[in-house]
């Protein structure tokens, strides 16, 4: 079962240029700046409510993210909906005809097992998966 939107995934080149945006314009605190290896992200996280946003800047040029800023451009990625079971929140997914990216949960940043679901399957919005902790 989804719980709330745990966050908001956006796509940056750089994480010290966006970071000041978000500091100073929108007066938020970086909660902390993480390394996601699985991912090839680096992640940096802002709470605002229950909601956090999550900026990713890839560690190489294979991450999933450089492709997207090469596709796209910096943007709004993935709406991470919290579940209190990934794996059965995947398998419910698929059994409804979803196209997954991960057939079972990954490491995400902040200890948090993490999956997506295929855009294709999303109407467009790439969807994660990921536990409360
Ligand atoms: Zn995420």
């Amino acid at each position: 079962m989804l719980t709330k939107i745990d966050h908001i995934g956006i796509a940056v080149n750089s994480l010290d240029e966006a970071i000041p945006f978000y500091e100073k314009v929108l007066g938020l605190s970086c909660e902390k700046v993480e390394e996601v290896p699985t991912q090839k992200v680096k992640t940096a996280f802002f709470a605002l409510g229950e909601v956090h946003l999550e900026l990713l800047e890839p560690m190489s040029e294979d991450s999933p993210i450089a492709k997207f800023l090469e596709k796209k451009g910096p943007g709004v990625h993935h709406i991470a909906y919290q579940s209190d079971d990934v794996q059965d929140q995947l398998n419910q997914a698929a059994k409804e005809g979803c196209k997954l990216i991960n057939e079972t949960p990954v490491d995400g940043a902040g200890g948090k097992k993490v999956a997506f679901l295929h855009p294709k399957s999303t109407f467009g919005v790439l969807s994660e998966f990921c536990s409360k902790s």
